[in-house]
């Protein structure tokens, strides 16, 4: 065997699985097509759950450059519609601003930290599987090569040659009603407020940035990630079909259409990327395994940008199957265990792609449509629906489901609780499962799968129950008093799967 793990596809989700899997003791080896980490603009940050989950492993501080821990964002956006959540008690949504380029640079730093292999300018061409392992055709500068694997993980992005070879459908649907049109530049604008950052908009007044806006001709948005440059995007619906090279005038044209008024911009300085995009997708592979070939990222699901939840979902989709793959490898996963990252991931994609899909329909022009948004707006008054959006934005409404007798945590992502002088969020640093043991009644319970399962004498002022057992993905897998031995039977194998 060449690898325990290729990963085809070192965008920022393989880099992570590879960071995860070799925490885990795995080796792994990622292939990625491009010689060098791509440049073009992509995500501009992390929003949702995966921002406390890269906490929870310690990656936050080095992604972020902040120190942590991070903190719920007091303001956000569905839809076109501003949400603003200082006043949502236990506000769940937490965002973390980074080019995608800069994330893919940290990721694969931490990376060769790790010892991991990551091979630049290597593509995956073909695959076959047997019982026993995955054989690979590779293309690599110095020609073709042959690699073995036990297991072959696509994050090949949205046209995945891993999902096509492995004859798994993607189905879903193809909007192409709309177009954006996005780029950087500067605004030099009397209308552009610089105290504030707002914009003045015909008939709406003065519109803040970072969100979407809807008006009768379409959406838009700008926002500022570094001094002085703006990003503007826009999508407008049902226009004539364009083809060729996009330029600068293009995208401000469209921009200036939207917003209603002439805007007085010019590109931002070495700003070459004019994009357009025709449409949007919204698909999902019919099933994240087929053997020994497993999906995740973009080549898993792929949804409208709308609101940045592309790095929640793939990032999460590879906190599930480290830990279980890694198990599978480590002889001791309990059976099935690796089919539940379908059965547990596949339904938190399926709510992503409804969410994208509903923003999509509430971001069109229309008379309707303006109706629509009214209600909606005036239900957004409340706290407890904005609440629930931010909630589903965050993937903070996700409950695996799971057998144990029910508590309120069960499935439920693992709350950062303060523990003493420690905290939930640095306890999970070591990427191993826990037992918080918070009566001292369950250590000897435990003790047979301390190779596997840590355990913590740990105090907090209210405790959820008198233990929790947390999967290393973050993830409560029991709370309760009793019924600990099936769930860590369950979760980590039989005790003499290792000691045979
Ligand atoms: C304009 C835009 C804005 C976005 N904004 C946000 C945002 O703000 N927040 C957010 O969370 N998400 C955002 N997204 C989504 C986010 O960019 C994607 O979800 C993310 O890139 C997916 O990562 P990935 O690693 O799964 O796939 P990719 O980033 O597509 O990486 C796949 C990698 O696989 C390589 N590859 C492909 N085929 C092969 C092969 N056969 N062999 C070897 N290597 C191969 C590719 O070269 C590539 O590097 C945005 C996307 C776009 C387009």
């Amino acid at each position: 065997m060449n690898a325990d793990v290729v990963i085809a596809g070192g965008g920022p989700n393989g880099l992570f699985l590879a960071c995860e899997l070799r925490r885990a003791g795995v080796t792994p080896l990622v292939l990625e097509r491009l010689a060098e980490i791509s440049t073009q603009p992509k995500a501009n940050g992390l929003v949702g759950r995966v921002v406390q989950a890269m906490d929870y492993r310690g990656l936050y501080e080095r992604l972020s450059g902040r120190p942590g821990p991070p903190t719920p964002t007091p303001v956000y956006q569905f839809a076109g519609f501003g949400l603003d959540l200082r006043a949502v008690a236990g506000n769940p949504l937490y965002t973390l601003p980074i080019p995608q380029r800069v994330l893919e640079e940290r990721l694969d730093a931490y990376a060769a930290e790790l010892g991991v292999a990551v091979r630049r300018g290597w593509e995956l061409e073909s695959f076959e599987q047997d019982d026993d392992g995955v054989t690979l055709e590779v293309r690599t500068p110095a020609g073709r090569q042959r690699l073995r694997t036990r297991f072959l993980v696509g994050a090949d992005g949205a046209h995945s040659t891993v999902r096509k070879q492995a004859g798994i459908g993607f189905p879903g649907s193809t909007d192409d009603r709309f177009v954006t049109r996005t780029g950087l530049v500067v605004i030099r604008d009397p209308g552009l407020v610089p105290e504030t950052g707002e914009l003045e908009v015909p008939d709406e007044g003065r519109v803040r940035p970072l969100q979407w806006h809807w008006t009768p001709r379409g959406a838009f948005a700008f926002a500022s990630f570094e001094p002085g440059v703006h990003f503007i995007g826009s999508a407008e619906w049902d226009q004539p079909a364009v083809d060729g090279p996009v330029t600068f005038e293009e995208v401000r044209d469209a921009f200036c259409r939207v917003v209603g008024r002439d805007v007085v911009v010019e590109p931002a300085p070495g700003a070459a990327e004019w994009k357009r995009r025709a449409g949007s997708n919204a698909r999902q592979a019919e099933r994240y395994r087929e053997g020994r070939v497993l999906l995740f990222g973009d080549a898993a699901h792929v949804h409208p940008s709308f609101g940045g939840p592309g790095l929640n979902l793939g990032l999460q989709d590879g906190l599930n199957l480290a830990w279980k793959l890694a198990a599978e490898l480590g002889g001791w996963a309990p059976d099935g265990l690796l089919d539940t990252y379908h059965r547990e991931r596949h339904p938190v994609g399926r709510r992503v792609l409804l969410h994208t899909v509903a923003q999509v329909a509430l971001l069109s022009p229309g008379e309707d449509v303006r109706a629509v948004r009214q209600i909606f707006g005036e239900l957004l008054d409340e706290d407890v629906v904005r609440r629930r959006i931010a909630e589903l934005l965050a993937g903070a409404d996700v409950r695996y489901e799971m057998s144990a007798a029910p508590h309120p945590l069960l499935g439920r992502w693992m709350p950062d609780l303060p523990l003493g002088t420690t905290r939930v969020g640095e306890v999970m640093r070591a990427g191993r499962a826990v037992l918080l043991d918070f009566t001292g009644e369950f250590g000897e319970a435990v003790e047979p799968w301390r190779d596997r399962v840590d355990h913590l004498r740990a105090e907090t002022p209210e405790p959820p129950a008198p233990a929790v057992l947390v999967r290393p993905d973050g993830y409560v897998a029991w709370a309760g008093g009793s019924g600990l031995d099936e769930a860590l039977r369950t979760w980590f194998g039989a005790v003499t799967a290792v000691a045979g």
